[in-house]
């Protein structure tokens, strides 16, 4: 499926499902946000899931982190249809 990814609005890329309020910390059925895999990566390797449930729960708050700025002033630069996350190229058709 090809979307749009909330965060750095690339399209069209593939998106993931991210609770904004990680599911351990009571987001089961709380919002979530489409994620690209690279952004849904990079949120999840630079933010715990406690500051994710405590502060960084909205779209607004990751994308004005100093760190998510840099990143996303380079991801937008990336041709979307390119894979940037591996060099694997195991594309199976679901
Ligand atoms: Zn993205
Ligand atoms: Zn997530």
């Amino acid at each position: 499926m090809e979307k749009t990814c909330d965060l750095c609005h690339r399209y069209p890329v593939k998106t993931t499902e991210h609770h904004l309020i990680p599911k351990q910390f009571g987001g089961v059925e709380g919002p979530t946000a489409m994620l690209c895999t690279a952004c849904h990566r990079q949120i999840h390797a630079l933010f715990t899931n406690e500051e994710l449930a405590s502060f960084y729960h909205s779209i607004e708050r990751l994308q004005d982190h100093p760190a998510m700025k840099k990143y996303l002033r380079w991801v937008k630069k990336q041709d979307p249809e390119k894979k940037i996350t591996t060099r694997k190229s195991n594309r199976k058709k679901r």
